[in-house]
């Protein structure tokens, strides 16, 4: 479907800067498109009023060229695990169905200064513990590339950013954020055609991100094409004294040359072996030799790694969640946080009861499994074997990282699943299928993108991924920047 707004930030603010669009109309716009692609269940809430009011904001800075930057006056949707000031978060949650923060995340405030406006919060799943954003309170999202929308015969968005990864994809907002810690933000952008970025850790701000795994969670971005993404970095990168994990350096904005500027003469591209793995589809395979080809022929050295501890990924992750989720849960009990039942009898039934209706049976999962991996009679076994595991996998990266420059591999295994034959298996088989090419890169903390490539016969967009070692997220963007180039994915489902 063909549309009249820019397709990017950047053409966005041009035309504010020219005077051919102004905030005011791209906001009505966008909100009207927000309610006829409802269907898609993208969004969880639209803060219409206060978008339209920072809208009027922003076209005056414009018409007195006060502009503050290339976010200054862009729609942008908005997770729904992000603390918004006086805008309900709620994690897809019944939980937290009705809490309404006091503060927003540092992440959203410095879009927010920089003239950013929120169109509203994107669904998501429950707490963000699954990979399809089948499973929230709101009901799943839509892919919007699905060839049917009926029942249940839609393509699942992925997750657990899906809301996000639609909104930008269906063209209803320019950039969103998601959070990754386990591939949240690059599995949905894999399946919804769009760029989808989780940095080094500690380089963007956790504060008000409400957590999963405080060890391996990052905020994402979603966004149409590598310079808006790096337009949105720019913005939200850098220390922040509310989240002691992040980087105390001062973060160098990164600077991108023009695409035809880029040389890949000396770049050292390295094809993970154990990536070759049972369940990869012909038609990612293909993209993947392909694009691999396609580096080596502009000049780069293309060659086979081996990440031997890849296999063991999926379980240390899984048992360091469920462990890491059993300590976040606790602080929602219905009287601290959360929703309260009226069937108190006694406090800890009440504790019991509020958790019994407010959490679903993934976070329910998740939480029993934690506390009895950190049991005294299992820490030893369970937990901390997991954690060496983890140093042992981010030591394969440190390793394969002093042969290559960067790692080529797909992002999702597969185009998109109908939500039908996704839903035949439960939330942690989904995980291990969904998360195999996402999930060391939040164990190594390294920062991994995901971009689309190409249609596949049925006109689903095929992803791949970009993995580089800490803080070469300049290097990660340039050669992102050159496929993308070579490939001109078209954006439009
Ligand atoms: N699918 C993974 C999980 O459920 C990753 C989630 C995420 O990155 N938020 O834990």
């Amino acid at each position: 479907m063909k549309q009249q707004l820019p397709q990017t930030l950047r053409q966005l603010s041009d035309s504010f800067l020219s005077k051919s669009l102004d905030p005011i109309s791209v906001v009505e716009q966008c909100i009207a498109l927000a309610k006829t692609r409802n269907n898609l269940n993208a969004f969880v809430s639209l803060s219409a009023a206060e978008a339209r009011k920072h809208a009027e904001n922003s076209a005056e800075r414009y018409r007195d060229g006060k502009h503050l930057g290339v976010v200054d006056g862009a729609p942008i949707a908005i997770k729904d695990n992000f603390c918004t000031k006086n805008v309900p978060t709620t994690c897809a949650s019944r939980m937290l169905k009705n809490f309404v923060p006091t503060y927003n995340a540092t992440v959203y405030n410095r879009l927010k200064r920089q003239g950013a406006l929120l169109l509203g919060k994107t669904n998501m799943d429950q707490f963000a513990m699954g990979s399809g954003s089948v499973d929230s309170i709101f009901g799943p999202t839509k892919n919007c590339w699905s060839e049917n929308l009926q029942n249940d015969e839609f393509r699942i968005a992925g997750g657990s950013s899906g809301g996000s990864a639609v909104a930008v994809a269906s063209g209803v907002c320019f950039a969103a954020l998601g959070s990754d810690t386990g591939g949240s933000t690059r599995n949905p952008a894999s399946y919804c055609g769009v760029v989808g970025f989780k940095s080094t850790y500690g380089l963007l701000s956790r504060h008000g991100l409400i957590p999963l795994v405080n060890s391996m969670d990052v905020p994402g971005i979603i966004t149409r094409n590598i310079d808006d993404c790096v337009a949105v970095f720019n913005t939200i990168a850098g220390p922040d004294d509310r989240d002691s994990t992040t980087i105390k350096s001062r973060f160098e904005p990164i600077q991108l040359a023009q695409s035809n500027h880029i040389s890949l003469k000396g770049l050292k591209v390295g094809i993970p072996i154990e990536y070759h793995c049972e369940g990869l589809s012909d038609d990612v395979l293909k993209a993947w030799t392909d694009v691999a080809d396609m580096l080596e022929d502009a000049g780069a050295k293309v060659e086979p790694v081996s990440l031997p501890y890849t296999s063991a990924s999926i379980f240390v992750y899984s048992i360091l969640n469920q462990c890491e989720v059993s300590s976040n849960m606790a602080r929602f009990d219905g009287i601290e946080y959360g929703h309260r039942s009226d069937e108190e009898t006694s406090t800890e039934q009440l504790y019991a009861k509020s958790r019994a209706e407010g959490l679903n049976s993934v976070v329910k999962n998740r939480i029993l499994a934690g506390n009895y991996f950190l049991l005294r009679k299992n820490y030893e076994k369970y937990f901390m074997k997991a954690l060496k595991v983890r140093r042992l996998i981010a030591n394969d990266f440190d390793e394969v990282f002093r042969k290559v420059h960067i790692l080529l591999t797909p992002t999702t295994l597969s185009v998109a699943p109908l939500y039908k034959n996704f839903m035949s298996s439960n939330n942690r088989d989904q995980c291990a299928v969904q998360d195999f090419c996402t999930q060391p890169a939040n164990m190594g903390g390294i920062p991994a993108l995901s971009l689309p490539i190409r249609l596949s016969e049925e006109l689903l967009p095929i992803s791949l991924q970009l993995m580089g070692p800490s803080f070469s997220e300049q290097t990660l963007f340039e050669v992102a920047k050159w496929i993308e180039t070579q490939v001109q994915f078209d954006r439009y489902y």
